[in-house]
């Protein structure tokens, strides 16, 4: 992993020159593709449930948001959606959720074998805090990857963005039980929350390493206006020349310390980014490190009912309209889609997956 300096980071997040920037960039990308390669792995995006028992300062899925219309997938629907990623030839679906009760252990481990019987598919579960023995059982049942971003390493404006419940563990610590139960694990944060600063935005990038984490997801923070911190009803205080901007290039800039910092890491180019640049942002951040993009299964009329944040990018559009736009993106880019799952340190040529240590031994080889 790389030695950048909590102060070289935070110089880095404060720069504004286009050249240096780009200096940045170029760095990055070389790092994504020495070390994961060129190939953009396909992760199918399923929002399995929007009802959610939590409070979330930021998210229009709170359960405060009475506005919002709940849905909950039913277990064939799901599947369907499970078989429609084999045939569009993604490596690994995602079920992503609101913290849902009524996602029971058994529920899930269910649908989590079915999927491992029935594809080849890897599974990655997003479905909040949950408990250690529904995390074991899903992990027991199959499942190979697990998603909680923990937002961001300022314990206190978590804690005042993020209500839980006393005793709760936090999300760091649920990121390291997901490590013990044997899941390839995934953190990441948003970036622009209201009170959160360029120093704080260095302090995650340096809990990446720490964490030394599978998967890295880094999106804007986008307001909903049905929230309180979206309607500013909670205002965090902060020094404003401190106050890190929600803007693509402070998102651009975080994926590209992510990958420096983190090289064999999967780092998606967000939907939450190519919902604030439709056109060139999900792009944009293949360029500057990302290696995965999460196109989205879930039936369409679902899709608007799944409004973390408002004008979310690909609503509307079907999961074969989302698969074959995202191609032609990565195709521009003169990169392929992978075919395999996408683990971590799996490089895949564009004939052959090579886990990242024989690709090492082989460029030695070569190197001789
Ligand atoms: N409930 C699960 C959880 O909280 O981990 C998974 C679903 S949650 C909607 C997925 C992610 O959406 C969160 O980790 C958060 O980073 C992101 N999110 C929520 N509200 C957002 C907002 N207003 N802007 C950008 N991202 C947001
Ligand atoms: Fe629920 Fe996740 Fe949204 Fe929080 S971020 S309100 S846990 S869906």
């Amino acid at each position: 992993m790389s030695e950048l300096t909590q102060s070289e980071i935070l110089d880095w997040l404060r720069e504004t020159r286009a050249s240096r920037l780009e200096e940045l960039y170029t760095r990055a990308d070389a790092v994504r593709k020495r070390n994961v390669g060129n190939a953009v792995h396909l992760r199918g995006l399923i929002e399995i449930s929007n009802h959610c028992v939590r409070q979330c300062m930021y998210c229009g899925l709170r359960r405060g948001n009475r506005e919002l219309e709940r849905y909950r997938m039913t277990r064939e629907e799901i599947l369907d959606c499970a078989r429609r990623a084999e045939q569009l030839g993604y490596g690994t679906v995602v079920m992503q959720a609101g913290e849902d009760p009524a996602l029971t252990i058994e529920w899930i481990a269910d649908i989590v074998r079915w999927i491992k019987r029935e594809t080849a598919l890897a599974i990655t579960l997003s479905l909040g805090e949950r408990q250690n023995h529904e995390l074991q059982s899903w992990r027991s049942a199959g499942a190979d990857r697990y998603l909680l971003r923990f937002e961001t390493s300022d314990l206190e404006l978590f804690r005042t963005i993020h209500p839980r419940s006393a005793g709760a563990p936090d999300r760091l610590m649920l990121l390291e039980r997901l490590k013990e139960l044997g899941y390839e694990a995934g953190g990441g944060v948003m970036v622009g929350i209201p009170g959160q600063s360029y120093e704080s935005l260095a302090n995650d990038v340096l809990t990446f390493r720490k964490l030394d984490l599978d998967m890295i997801g880094i999106g804007p923070y986008i307001p909903h206006a049905r929230t309180p911190l979206g309607s500013s009803t909670l205002r965090p205080e902060i020094d404003a020349s401190e106050q890190a901007p929600a803007t693509e290039e402070m998102v651009y800039k975080m994926v590209a310390l992510a990958r420096i910092i983190c090289p064999i890491a999967n780092i998606p180019s967000t939907t939450a980014l190519a919902t604030i640049n439709k056109t060139h942002g999900r792009k944009r951040g293949l360029s500057v490190g990302a290696n995965v993009v999460m196109p989205n299964l879930t039936p369409v009329k679902y899709r608007s009912l799944y409004q973390i944040y408002p004008a979310k990018a690909c609503i509307e559009e079907s999961a074969t309209d989302c698969n074959q736009c995202l191609r032609r993106q990565i195709h521009s880019l003169g990169r392929f889609a992978g075919r395999g799952r996408g683990g971590r340190g799996e490089v895949e040529d564009i004939h052959l997956v090579v886990p990242h240590h024989e690709l090492v031994k082989l460029q030695v080889n070569h190197a001789l």
